[in-house]
């Protein structure tokens, strides 16, 4: 019982199954039906079905049901904490610090944010004339996420969408699909009437593809990589729905010569690490002036070596496996071709022993590969950073933006000058200074370039998931108005 449409759970009809996977064992959490396209129908029609109701719901209303799903969350985190850990592999550590709390603090910012939600103010620009301007949502909603952080990509697709009034369908990434429907079922015991949230588990090219197609879907929001993003603009564009997209990212992370070089070698190696190095927003090439080049990556390689890579459950782990052997090897492959070009200085390894029966790799450190080679220029998604040295901070910005993407990137300098120039020139959605990777669901997220347009979190969010519309009311009751006149003459 895989697809949650209508409040209930159902059996996807595509005749297809898939095994979700612990990727730290091999072991099989559960095995699911995938959806087709004819369930993405059901789903879409469900969702269509609630629009009316929900979105005439008042601010308040909704506001309370993602109120009662922040407590209801916060008494269910330990389950959702193993689940998700469990379909990912990420450390439980990892789970219950950050992706637990980040999505109950989401919730409880959409809960407040969805009663600030306002037009702006009536007026006359027009002597004849009152304008006003009404926010509204969109209508029915088709979603993807995908697999890096499943309960949180989750939320950031659905908690805005139904904070403005929209109706949503969403599809997970299928190898990740647990904390998802887990998440529609609290916010259905938290009161969300049922068909407000539907979610569809199947994969990109049937379910996906059907869902980003539909008529009867409004706007489409997706994460992913940049390949699978443009088949979904393309989709989207048959009958010109709204698109919200959230793609890849290369994110520089540029030292510079004043940096305080412990803070930087100790945040690129938590900056390149999270989450195995899955994150769209992980440090992914330093570029180090040439001065501290040599120190910098000294130190980084030997905090790369003291990493622990283990068992999810262990609190003694700094690193699990990533997300499926398929994703492993695709990375190692990446980093076996740039041994060719390229130094790898630590790392590179699938371990063996007690770590062999998961889709483990160790931290990987790479120099000397050039600014255009493939593992500088593309994205690996994998516990992989390359350093690239500069002579001029010229140089460096150029360096950081010489890139297709745009999502976000770091510089670390005690030089304030140097900071406002950094945050100025480099072409990003974010821009760290002296930090690299903490989110919050106050600010907004998204990127610029091939990272993608539109932002989650934050009340900038709203903008993707309402439209504006102006209302103009005559206020001189007169009958034969003057303007007519520029049209036909009064007999
Ligand atoms: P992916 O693009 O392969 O898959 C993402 C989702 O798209 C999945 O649900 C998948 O089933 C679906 N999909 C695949 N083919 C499709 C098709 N033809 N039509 C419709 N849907 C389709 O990405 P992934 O491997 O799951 O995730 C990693 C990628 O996501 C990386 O590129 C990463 O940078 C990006 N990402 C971006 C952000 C961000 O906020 N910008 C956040 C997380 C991940």
């Amino acid at each position: 019982m895989h697809q949650f449409i209508s409040g209930q759970s159902q059996t996807g009809t595509s005749g297809r199954k898939l095994d979700i996977v612990d990727p730290s064992t091999g072991a099989v959490v559960e095995t699911v039906t995938l959806a087709s396209a004819a369930d993405v129908d059901l789903a879409v029609a469900a969702a269509r079905a609630a629009f009316p109701a929900w979105s005439t719901t008042t601010p308040g209303e909704r506001s309370a049901v993602l109120s009662r799903f922040a407590r209801l969350l916060e008494e269910q985190a330990e389950d959702y904490a193993l689940a998700e850990s469990r379909q990912t592999g990420k450390p439980l550590r990892l789970a219950r610090e950050f992706d637990i709390p980040g999505t109950i603090d989401n919730a409880d910012f959409f809960a407040g944010a969805a009663r600030s939600l306002e037009g702006k103010a009536t007026a006359e620009y027009s002597p004849d004339h009152t304008s006003s301007i009404r926010r509204e949502p969109i209508g029915v909603i088709g979603s993807i996420s995908p697999w890096n952080y499943p309960l949180q990509m989750a939320a950031w697709k659905i908690l805005p969408a139904i904070a403005a009034g929209n109706t949503i369908v969403l599809k997970p990434a299928e190898i990740t699909p647990l904390t998802t429907l887990m998440f529609a079922r609290t916010l259905q015991q938290a009161g969300l009437p049922d068909g407000v949230v539907n979610i569809i588990v199947g994969d990109g090219p049937e379910a996906g593809a059907a869902l980003m197609r539909h008529p009867e879907v409004d706007m489409v929001s997706f994460t992913g990589s940049t390949s699978v993003g443009r088949t979904v603009l393309e989709a989207a564009s048959t009958n010109s729905k709204r698109v919200h997209l959230e793609l890849g990212g290369k994110a520089p992370f540029v030292v510079f010569e004043d940096a305080d070089l412990e803070a930087a070698a100790h945040g690129a190696v938590a900056g390149s690490l999270i989450n195995t190095g899955q994150d769209c927003t992980a440090a992914t090439r330093a570029i180090v002036h040439h001065s501290v080049y040599e120190e910098f990556v000294t130190k980084v390689a030997e905090l790369y070596r003291g990493i622990r890579v283990g068992a999810p459950a262990d609190e003694e782990t700094d690193i699990g496996p990533m997300v499926s052997y398929a994703h492993r090897d695709r990375v190692a492959s990446i980093v076996d071709r740039a041994r060719g070009y390229a130094t790898v200085v630590t790392g590179g390894v699938i371990p063996g022993g007690d770590l062999a029966a998961g889709a483990f790799y160790t931290p990987t450190l790479i120099i000397d590969a050039a600014p255009d080679s493939d593992i500088v220029r593309n994205e690996v998604f994998g516990p992989v950073l390359t350093v690239l040295p500069f002579a001029t901070d010229d140089d460096a910005i150029a360096l950081a933006n010489d890139t297709p993407y745009g999502l976000a990137a770091s510089a670390w300098t005690r030089d304030v000058y140097r900071s406002l120039r950094a945050s100025r020139e480099i072409k990003a959605g974010c821009v760290w200074i002296n930090d690299h990777i903490p989110i919050i669901s106050e600010m907004p997220h998204g990127g610029v370039k091939e990272s993608g347009f539109g932002k989650d979190m934050s009340a900038y969010s709203f903008d993707e998931y309402t439209q504006i519309k102006h209302v103009m009311f005559d206020i001189t009751g007169i009958a034969h108005k003057d303007w007519h006149r520029t049209i036909y003459r009064l007999r």
